[in-house]
């Protein structure tokens, strides 16, 4: 069986534990979390990155950062993960999604404008694939109207918009560690603050609401509650294992990217041919090869394809159901202008199997099989 996703192992992983068990310090903050985050901040320019349990907390952390309240909403894509918008719906803020953009699935930055108002707080493009939104336009109607940027960069660790790292261009950056991501704790993620002046603030809530890191660096001589706040550090054995990844990023990287050009370059030949069509890279991004997906007729002839794989157990998935047709996105938000291209290309998307050490065997057999259900 080909599966859709295994989880990334470099062989070090086992090594770096063993050091966090012998350190015997094993909760959030030790040496390993220490490393992670400086190998992000030297390797993405990023003024702070912390550790957090997941991308989710990093977006809810955002939220927090923000100061979100009731009433206030929020802009982004409705093609996305429910972490996106619940970290902001959490704060009591209502949803505007806008439409994306066929060629990349990332949100259509010349959509956005129209969707502000009094009330909005907040845009959170997300990048899609690991591939960048189109940040300039994002950031000039941001400053225009005084809005926050928050990145959702789950998948665009190692990915770059015109040389910067994905994470590093809003205000908030989120990353997730998740194992189904290119770099993985099991559970996990970070949130790059891209502002010196939200550091503070950002340890306070990551610290449960306490000056806990002022005390440990002796700047105040006991700490206390001074703000809302949670517990949004990992344990340091999740660190250890990141760290392992984190130090193999370059490998992991490139062994994806020719996977993902092996996919590109014999499936070529069939979107040539109409039959299907294939990722879009705009020329401002480099991207990290996070998913490799191939669009269908429609839904039909994707659900025929699923199947086809299936029976030469090949796993392949779709994405996400567009949040504003689910139950709670409808609840909670309201689609803003034309729903063109968020549906309907998302019931045409088709994800392959796509992961570290893809055997080159495993994907001549997976694009044979793509050739012989469109017989050619
Ligand atoms: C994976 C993912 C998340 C959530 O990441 P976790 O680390 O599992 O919380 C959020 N947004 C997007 C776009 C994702 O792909």
């Amino acid at each position: 069986m080909i599966p859709f996703n295994k989880a990334p192992v470099t062989g070090d992983e086992q090594y770096y534990m063993q050091q966090a068990i012998q350190n015997r310090k094993l909760s959030g903050d030790g040496p390993f979390t220490k490393k992670c985050q400086e190998w992000l901040e030297a390797s993405f320019h990023s003024p702070k990155a912390y550790l957090t349990p997941s991308c989710t907390h990093a977006l809810e952390m955002s939220a927090l950062l923000l100061d979100i309240q009731p009433g206030d909403e929020v802009i982004m894509p409705s093609y996305t993960f429910v972490s996106t918008a619940n970290a902001f719906v959490l704060r009591g803020a209502a949803i505007v999604f806008v439409d994306i953009r066929p060629d990349t699935m990332n949100m259509d930055e010349n959509l956005i404008e129209a969707a502000v108002t009094s009330k909005t707080k907040a845009i959170v493009p997300v990048h899609y694939a690991g591939v960048a939104c189109e940040m300039d336009t994002i950031l000039s109607i941001a400053d225009k109207y005084r809005l926050a940027v928050v990145e959702d960069a789950a998948q665009g660790v190692m990915s770059t918009y015109k040389g910067q790292a994905l994470g590093t261009i809003g205000d908030f950056g989120c990353y997730s560690f998740h194992d189904t991501k290119n770099y993985t704790s099991g559970e996990g993620g970070a949130l790059l603050v891209n502002d010196e002046k939200n550091k503070e603030q950002a340890e306070i809530i990551r610290e449960k609401g306490t000056n806990r890191s002022r005390f440990l660096r002796g700047q105040v001589d006991k700490y206390s509650w001074v703000n809302v706040g949670s517990s949004y550090l990992p344990g340091e054995l999740n660190a250890a294992y990141l760290y392992a990844q984190l130090r193999h990023a370059n490998a992991i990287n490139e062994d994806r990217l020719t996977s993902w050009n092996m996919y590109y370059d014999t499936l070529e030949p069939l979107a040539d041919k109409g039959l299907l069509e294939l990722p879009v890279i705009p020329k401002e991004c480099r991207h990290n090869a996070h998913m490799f997906y191939i669009k269908t007729k429609d839904i039909e002839e994707r659900t025929a394809l699923v199947e086809w794989l299936k029976e030469d157990n090949i796993i392949s998935v779709f994405h996400y159901v567009p949040l504003h047709s689910s139950e709670a996105g409808r609840h909670f938000g309201r689609f803003h202008g034309e729903d063109r291209f968020t549906t309907r290309e998302s019931e045409r998307l088709l994800r392959l199997p796509m992961f570290y050490e893809m055997k080159k065997r495993d994907i001549e057999d997976i694009t044979n099989r793509i050739r012989s259900f469109y017989k050619c």
